[in-house]
């Protein structure tokens, strides 16, 4: 086992906010950096693919402001080719799932099945550092800052074990990375908050990559009533074939006068969560997942929510314990019933990055995965 600085390449943000389109601002730009060797409780990882999140975009349009330069990159797997000092939860050549937050397993927050963020994880991924505050990564001599624990637009990462859940390697690696951040999330929101059965009707609101995983899961568990909301004609057309029943824009679902039992927002901006809000029913769950950006306001109806006997909550991480999640959606994807490969829209190069983040930013793609050699 070597313990040696390795050279890798990776997608760096330089800086938050440039004009779009990106592919011309050209804020993520393709360098070298050096990786120091994983330290106690951590591994290397060799990544084979790396989903584009919107939470990648939140840093790029500044929405979610983070310390920078930062190597973004938060959905990806990979295989484990270097164990830190003392590391026995994994072995050199198991296939990993990269999450987003690393549960300490000691705080408050971890002692609530899912439903607190990690209070250790959420500091860390603030100030761009793995859990125990590591900064790995240098370009020319200057520290760059870690995504969410991750930095997974790169040839390699090193990443703390609470970062990292294993996998069967007959998953596709870009299967993989979708179990670890839209799938848990998007499959969370509906497994661990509304806790649904065959006869819950649900609405999922937005159908971007999140949304679209939430969508997949209630098909996989058999709901007999998936109503996708969408803005744009080529999200609700997708709808049918991710296993929706019906799909509406959001002002015929809110004219229609339907309500539903449970109703998820992911679509992150304030009038979907009004949308959302003004659909559920009596008695019902209305859960939000999308992250707005900040200071945005929603107006809601605070009478419905007593008189319906309503539940509105907010869920972070699909309220998921990785470790515990991430296994039952792999089991449902080995048993034929969860199609997570629908959420991959393309496969593209590293160097395509800034374009790709157009096309999220444009709401075109659902997954647009990395896929490295
Ligand atoms: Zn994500
Ligand atoms: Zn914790």
């Amino acid at each position: 086992m070597s313990s040696d600085t390795l050279t890798i390449k990776g997608a760096v943000l330089e800086e938050s906010g440039r004009s779009t389109p990106y592919a011309d601002s050209i804020p993520i730009s393709i360098s070298e950096l050096e990786l120091a060797p994983p330290g106690e409780s951590e591994v290397r990882i060799k990544i084979l693919a790396a989903g584009i999140c919107h939470s990648d975009l939140s840093v790029v349009n500044n929405n979610r402001p983070r310390p920078l330069p930062m190597l973004l990159g938060h959905e990806a797997s990979g295989v484990v080719e270097e164990l830190g000092p003392g590391v026995t939860e994994f072995e050199v050549g198991q296939h990993v799932i990269c999450t987003f937050l690393p549960r300490c397993e000691e705080c408050k927050a971890c002692k609530t099945d899912g439903r607190i963020p990690c209070e250790r994880g959420s500091k860390a991924n603030n100030e761009g550092t793995l859990l125990n505050g590591d900064r790995p990564l240098q370009r020319d001599g200057e520290v760059v800052n870690h995504h969410l624990g991750i930095s997974g637009f790169a040839t390699h990462v090193v990443a703390d074990v609470r970062s990292l859940v294993a996998v069967g390697e007959d998953v596709p690696p870009e299967v993989a990375a979708v179990l670890g951040c839209a799938i848990l999330t998007g499959g969370g929101a509906l497994l661990n908050e509304i806790k649904p059965n065959e006869d819950t009707s649900l609405a999922v609101v937005g159908l971007g990559g999140v949304g679209a995983a939430a969508v997949l899961t209630a098909a996989a568990l058999g709901l007999k009533e998936i109503v996708a909301i969408d803005v744009q004609d080529s999200k609700r057309e997708l709808a049918k074939e991710l296993g929706c029943t019906e799909a509406m824009t959001p002002d015929e679902a809110v004219e229609s006068g339907r309500k539903f039992d449970a109703v998820i927002e992911a679509a992150g901006h304030p009038k979907a969560l009004e949308t959302a809000y003004k659909i559920t029913g009596m008695g019902g769950m209305t859960v939000t997942v999308g992250l707005p950006a900040p200071n945005s306001v929603s107006e809601i109806d605070p009478l419905v929510l007593t008189a319906e006997a309503r539940t509105l909550k907010g869920s972070y991480l699909g309220s998921a314990v990785p470790k515990v999640d991430i296994p039952k959606y792999e089991e449902l994807w080995r048993e034929g019933k969860l199609h997570a490969e629908k959420l991959i829209s393309s496969r593209i190069k590293l160097e395509e990055i800034n374009e790709a983040m157009d096309k999220l930013d444009n709401g075109l793609s659902l997954r647009q995965v990395i896929m490295f050699d």
